[in-house]
């Protein structure tokens, strides 16, 4: 079951830069620094009351950040949406008829194991489905 939105990711091509303007704009710094190296990425967390912000930038010409960048420009980039089983939500949107970019879970940022829906089959917006990591 999807609980509620995780995080927004949005996609930045200065991360230095942009965590000194969104700590302007919410009144507080970043709590988090972390590289994902399997994604090419350089990502900072921001915590909004209960909402999470993800700014992304990528470390590499080919990062997905990158490319989306490069054709859209910076801006929201994914919504990631909390969910208690990844494994059995993967199956059931399967057989809803949803198309995954890849149906491999694999390590994100911030302790989570994610799986991205492909945007074409969610009206244009990049969905990552992330669930807790527990080990
Ligand atoms: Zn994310």
């Amino acid at each position: 079951m999807i609980k509620k939105i995780e995080h927004i990711g949005i996609a930045v091509s200065n991360l230095e830069n942009s965590n000194l303007l969104f700590k302007k704009l919410f009144g507080e710094p970043h709590y988090k620094l972390e590289n994902v190296e399997s994604e090419g990425v350089s990502t900072s967390f921001f915590m909004i009351g209960e909402t999470k912000i993800e700014l992304l930038e990528a470390t590499t010409p080919n990062s997905p950040i990158a490319k989306f960048i490069e054709k859209k420009g910076e801006g929201i980039h994914h919504i990631a949406y909390a969910v208690d089983d990844l494994d059995s939500e993967i199956n059931r949107l399967t057989t809803e008829g949803f198309e995954f970019i890849s149906k491999q879970p694999k390590d994100g940022a911030d302790n989570k194991r994610i799986c991205f829906l492909h945007p074409k089959s969610t009206n244009g917006i990049l969905v990552e489905l992330c669930e807790e990591k527990t080990k």
